[in-house]
């Protein structure tokens, strides 16, 4: 199925283009977070992080940082987070690889992505070992 993203791509549905490459295309999100709040994506249509090339990977955060600078010149906010979603379970809703860029200002509270938790050193021990087993 054709994502809404590679429709934007194609040019048959309309976005608020602000950067574009060979590989990646930046874009106001239609229902945005905050002011400039922008979506950077992969233009081929791959649905998470870990199914992009090195390539794609390395053009997707190049693509992120130079369009963060422009908006921390232009807009001057306090702060931004980047936001990638893998996953429903993430809240990924469109599948096509992207990156959010959501510009913050003190007080905003318009992003909170988790809550803290708590966890032993043996907790930790073994999570880490699970994870450095596939690294
Ligand atoms: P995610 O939850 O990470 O998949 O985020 C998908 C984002 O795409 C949401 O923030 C939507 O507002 C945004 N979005 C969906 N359709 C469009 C569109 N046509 N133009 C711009 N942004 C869009």
């Amino acid at each position: 199925m054709t994502s809404v993203f590679t429709r934007i791509v194609r040019g048959e549905l309309p976005a608020f283009k602000l950067y574009e490459d060979d590989l990646t295309l930046a874009f106001l999100d239609i229902n945005p977070a905050a002011r400039g709040h922008t979506l950077v994506i992969a233009k081929p249509e791959l649905p998470g992080l870990l199914d992009l090339p090195p390539e794609l990977v390395a053009a997707t955060a190049l693509t992120t940082q130079r369009v963060a600078r422009a908006i921390v010149a232009a807009l001057q906010p306090d702060g931004f987070n980047i936001i990638q979603n893998n996953g429903a379970a993430a809240g990924q809703v469109v599948f096509h690889f992207h990156v959010h860029i959501i510009p913050r200002w003190d007080g905003d509270r318009s992003v909170k992505l988790w809550r803290p938790g708590t966890a032993t050193a043996d907790d930790l021990q073994v999570v880490a070992s699970e994870i450095i087993a596939h690294i």
